[in-house]
């Protein structure tokens, strides 16, 4: 059994609708076992600039199904530098934070393990990013918000598809990987799933406009934008170009994707998570990424939480979306 009293919590990177559950969990379970808790805010900056304030029971009430993160996020050049992280651990020290939880993705979680490594402060990870890339969890806090975000916002747009006859080209995020797309892409009945896992989905989209079904009146494309041939605007002059005849719009979902009420689902990992957390750190664990796969609790170190993962994109989604709208 560790000596913890008082747990510092911060959220870092990219928010992602659920962080707030996330804290709660955290700052609730944490008192729950009289140990102090410590708000950081701004992720690795606010470690740095001493931006820390105690956290009791009412900083956290009324904030489960908010949106953002109560702390604020930031992404910090200066901790990637051991000076940075010095200043880092200097305030963790003066603040008394004797151990951490890191909510972010897998930057924030090369900093944890640098930080624990370098200064041997235990941290345990929760997985707080909308991309679902990371390798330790079946689903990331906010991921199961932002496509449903994506599968609302696309049925809007094949309204105004469906009356007008149109192809919309629809971009969502996804810099290096196309879970986000291929998963919306079924949900919303895509025609075709551009992602950047794959170099055959812009022929193969060129070959189902000249070879496939005329009689379509909408049609729906998603682009993930990190895809190789470009995102929504170079794949729509492409199809403009070729294909003068369909009238081809894009449309570029953005920032919406982050925001919004976190659903059930996430507030139910971010809660369990957040909990387990606690637990770990109390049980002695440190350095490792506090996710769920098939139902359990499961403990991934932070070095293999963040290998980029391309085993949770399943190939025969991209067939399922090619057939079901055949
Ligand atoms: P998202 O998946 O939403 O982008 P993320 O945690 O991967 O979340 P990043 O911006 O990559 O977001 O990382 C967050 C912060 O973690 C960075 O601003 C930086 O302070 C810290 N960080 C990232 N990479 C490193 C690194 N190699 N060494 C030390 N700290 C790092």
């Amino acid at each position: 059994m560790s000596e913890i009293k008082n747990i510092g919590v911060f959220t870092s990177g990219g928010d992602a609708p659920g962080m707030n559950a996330a804290i709660r969990a955290v700052v609730r379970t944490a008192l729950y076992h009289d140990l102090q808790v410590t708000g950081i805010r701004r992720g690795y900056e606010g470690m740095i600039n001493g931006e820390y304030e105690p956290m009791n029971r009412k900083s956290v009430s009324n904030i489960i199904q908010r949106g953002g993160t109560i702390l604020k996020s930031a992404r910090s050049e200066e901790f990637k530098t051991p000076e940075g992280r010095k200043l880092a651990y200097y305030q963790l020290k003066k603040h008394k934070v004797d151990a951490l939880v890191a909510i972010g993705g897998d930057g924030t979680f090369t900093g944890a393990r640098l930080l624990g490594e370098e200064y041997g402060i235990p941290v345990i990870g929760l997985p707080g990013t909308i991309d679902n890339d990371l390798i330790g969890t079946d689903y990331t806090i906010g991921y199961d918000t932002a496509i449903n975000t994506v599968i609302n916002a696309v049925d809007k747009i094949r309204d105004t598809a469906e009356s007008h006859d149109r192809l919309f080209i629809v971009e969502v995020m996804g810099r290096d990987s196309g879970l986000i797309a291929l998963r919306t892409g079924v949900a919303s009945g895509a025609e075709v799933v551009l992602i950047p896992e794959s170099s055959e989905d812009l022929p193969a989209l060129l070959h189902r406009l000249e070879h496939g079904r005329k009689d379509k009146s909408s049609r729906i494309v998603m682009v993930a934008e990190g895809d190789r041939e470009g995102g929504a605007f170079e794949i729509g002059n492409i199809v403009k170009e070729k294909f003068p005849q369909i009238d081809t719009r894009v449309s570029i979902l953005g920032h919406i994707q982050r925001g919004g009420k976190p659903t059930c689902m996430d507030r139910v990992l971010a809660s369990q998570v957040g909990f387990a957390a606690v637990e770990a750190l109390k049980a002695g664990r440190k350095g490792e990424m506090a996710g769920i796969i098939n139902g359990e609790i499961t403990f991934t170190p932070f070095d293999q939480a963040c290998k980029k993962n391309s085993h949770k994109l399943d190939a025969n989604m991209v067939k399922l979306v090619e057939i079901l709208s055949l």
